[in-house]
């Protein structure tokens, strides 16, 4: 998966609105037109020419984090807006819209090519957000043509499915809960193996050094600060972390901490808030 890049849309009116969400599952869309850049909708959403939007938008060599994910964003109506992240998908440039779901296919090849490297990238974030809140993909995994036939929510869009199906890829919600359950597999069993050094840290104060407990019931050790980060492994409660004054601001106060865990020290990123001086 290419690295996720935070790219908040700090203009649009959705982020400065900052309505709290908490984040039930997901929505994959496809953005519904050919356009294969993420970085365009980047920044049409930064200068708030379009009043919908969503957390993620990917394309096939990067995915860029519009918004923060504890914050409301606008992709699927009432009252899925309020229940779910939102990954748009980029499409390829090699088609011609005719009318509503209906298109052309300029270059068959080079289109499937770019929608088979889309669904990959979703594949990898929507297995990484499912590790990240506990998700199961049976139950938290919806795209917006599936939302519309259920009609659980008031829009009636069609994609992604009608992308795929105008390309003849064999990809529909099933295919994706079940290659995001795979890749779920496969990075929890690389884990132990996988020795990721935390990020420097960018600022130091003496005063922060000292013991702190966890207060969260189960806090998140990254590999840098901010929520983009990678897991290093999970405090339970009560777990004690120690502090040497090296912390790094990214949306709040990271603290730097080194604890012990089944005897192997360990070192990484836990966000300040959930940790309590002793
Ligand atoms: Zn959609």
């Amino acid at each position: 998966m290419p690295k996720v890049t935070e790219a908040y849309c700090t203009k649009n009116r959705r982020y400065l609105a900052n309505v709290p969400l908490s984040p039930v599952g997901i929505v994959l869309h496809s953005v519904g037109t050919p356009q294969s850049d993420a970085q365009v909708f980047y920044r049409i959403w930064s200068e708030d020419r379009s009043q919908y939007f969503t957390h993620y938008v990917l394309d096939a060599e990067k995915i860029l984090h519009t918004m923060p994910n504890d914050r409301r964003c606008w992709h699927v109506g009432h009252p899925g807006n309020s229940k779910w992240l939102g990954i748009e998908m980029c499409e390829p440039d090699t088609i011609r819209y005719t009318g509503g779901a209906s298109f052309d296919i300029l270059d068959r090849e080079k289109a499937r090519a770019f929608c088979e490297a889309c669904y990959r990238n979703a594949t990898e974030l929507i297995a990484a957000l499912c590790t990240e809140y506990g998700w199961k993909p049976d139950t938290a995994l919806l795209t917006h043509g599936e939302i519309t036939k259920n009609k659980l929510s008031d829009t009636t869009h069609a994609d992604p499915e009608h992308l795929w199906n105008g390309l003849g890829l064999p990809y529909s919600l099933n295919t994706l809960k079940r290659d995001v359950k795979a890749a779920m597999q496969k990075s929890s069993g690389s884990i132990p193996t996988k020795q990721t050094k935390p990020d420097p840290a960018k600022a130091f104060d003496k005063r922060l050094a000292g013991s702190y407990t966890v207060t969260a019931s189960a806090l998140n050790v990254r590999s840098g600060a901010g929520t983009d980060k990678a897991i290093l492994t999970v405090l339970p409660n009560g777990t004690a972390v120690r502090n040497y004054g090296y912390y790094t601001e990214k949306n709040g106060t990271w603290l730097y901490v080194a604890f012990t865990q089944n005897g192997t020290p360990m070192e990484g990123y836990c966000f300040a808030q959930y940790l309590m001086r002793r």
